[in-house]
């Protein structure tokens, strides 16, 4: 094996944390005030604060009977009912004072009366009349969320850096906010390169294919909180491929697809070379994506990171994964996220080379409780309808050939 490693390439987790440092280094863009849902997506800026004690009040998480807990020595018990409390019940309507022996019916969501201590859920209850026998003992606090338990009025509920998800909609909802501070998008350029590669538009001739990076490259920009431009796709040619470049460098972050690996017409690194950019690494021990390239440019007063991601449309999707992530993770303004690894069993045995981390597509299902992980039938690194059909891939770690059914493997999903 290690007459085939190539030790002047970095290996996955070298080039990760590489990149995760250098992301720790870059500020994020200006914020602006947005509405909650227009800020779905993006980081916020601000932390965002409890207005009020949460819950509010003392809220049962039952239909049932508010009881003094201490009532319920002896079982069946009855109760005396002194009152009813709804969920939006008035100050008044609730400012019921239970005393030894009695109950009130409450619903879901109600504020809890004074005295009682615990809520009976009803259908461990029998009622006719004022009379209510309790065929259940319940602890103190049972179905009661007490009031600023969730959280005390003034107290952190998201801190600054979150992405905003439903659930912080949520909570920007229920603390009266329709309009937070996030950070705008980060500009992303993406330039696909090649002859071959031609816009979605025009009808392909026979050796011609449609350009698909800059689009998934786009979505995957988009899903995590950048702005994509698409540029022009750029020719081989040295002087068309630098005038785009220049272009690109111009955004906050630059991806180029294509031209990276070792073939005659690879000119991205050539060009890049022209604008004296910094290289940090050449490629990866990895597979897909090995001829991935990471490096920044400087123009002026401005410097632009930049990925070159190879042309192959799974490469550059993983590689985007990756190693892009972090970076525009960083200009979005987001807490550093680490990359969603799992552990799921293997379905049937696989066998690979050794040499390189492996990140395999590949589909979790099975049924709930047992989880399993199966490869994609692919034809390689192209093979775009393999990751279409996968929810994740299999990392097969460098040193491994084989890995049997039934094993516990790590996955990435995707
Ligand atoms: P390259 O990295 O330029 O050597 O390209 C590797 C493979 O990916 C070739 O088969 C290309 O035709 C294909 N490819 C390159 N760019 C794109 C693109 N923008 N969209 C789809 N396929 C591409
Ligand atoms: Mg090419």
């Amino acid at each position: 094996m290690a007459k085939f490693a190539e030790p002047e390439l970095p290996t996955f987790n070298e080039a990760r944390c590489l990149v995760e440092k250098y992301a720790a280094k870059l500020s994020p863009t200006d914020p602006e005030l947005l509405s909650i849902l227009e800020a779905a997506g993006l980081a916020l800026s601000e932390d965002l604060r409890a207005d009020r004690d949460f819950p509010p009040f003392a809220r049962s998480t039952r239909d049932g009977f508010a009881v003094r807990s201490s009532d319920l020595s002896i079982l069946p018990m009855r109760l005396r009912c002194v009152g009813e409390i709804k969920a939006g019940a008035t100050r008044e309507q609730s400012a019921i004072m239970i005393q030894r022996g009695e109950t009130v019916e409450i619903m879901t969501g109600a504020p809890v009366p004074q005295g009682a201590d615990a809520v009976v859920t009803v259908e461990y209850t029998e009622r006719s009349g004022d009379a209510v026998m309790v065929q259940r003992k319940v602890s103190p606090g049972e179905n009661i969320v007490a009031m600023g338990s969730e959280a005390r009025g003034g107290a952190i509920m998201v801190t600054r850096g979150t992405r905003v998800t439903h659930a912080t909609v949520a909570i920007a909802a229920s603390i009266g906010r329709p309009e937070v501070a996030a950070y705008k998008r980060p500009r992303v350029a993406i330039l696909a390169t090649g002859d071959e590669v031609i816009d979605i538009n025009l009808a392909p001739g026979a050796n011609e294919i449609r350009n698909s990076n800059s689009y998934s490259l786009a979505a995957q920009v988009s899903a995590a909180g950048g702005d994509a431009v698409i540029l022009p796709v750029a020719r081989d040619d040295a002087g068309e491929l630098a005038l785009l470049l220049r272009k690109g460098l111009e955004a906050d972050l630059l991806l180029v697809t294509g031209g990276v690996s070792m073939g005659k017409y690879d000119l991205v690194e050539q060009a890049l070379a022209s604008f004296e950019a910094r290289i940090f690494f050449t490629g990866v021990r990895i597979q897909p994506g090995k001829p991935v390239v990471f490096g920044e440019v400087t123009l002026g007063q401005k410097t632009t990171p930049f990925f070159g991601l190879p042309g192959n449309p799974v490469s550059t999707m993983v590689t985007f994964q990756l190693f892009a992530q972090p970076l525009l993770d960083a200009l979005a303004g987001s807490t550093p996220q680490t990359l969603p690894f799992a552990q799921a069993r293997l379905k049937s045995d696989l066998t690979t080379k050794t040499g390189l981390t492996r990140f395999l597509p590949a589909r979790l299902g099975g049924p709930n409780s047992q989880p399993e992980v199966e490869l994609v039938r692919w034809q390689g690194s192209g093979d775009l309808m393999a990751v279409s059909q996968s929810n994740c891939y299999i990392v097969v770690p460098p040193d491994r050939a084989k890995m049997a059914a039934g094993e516990a493997i790590t996955i990435l999903l995707h």
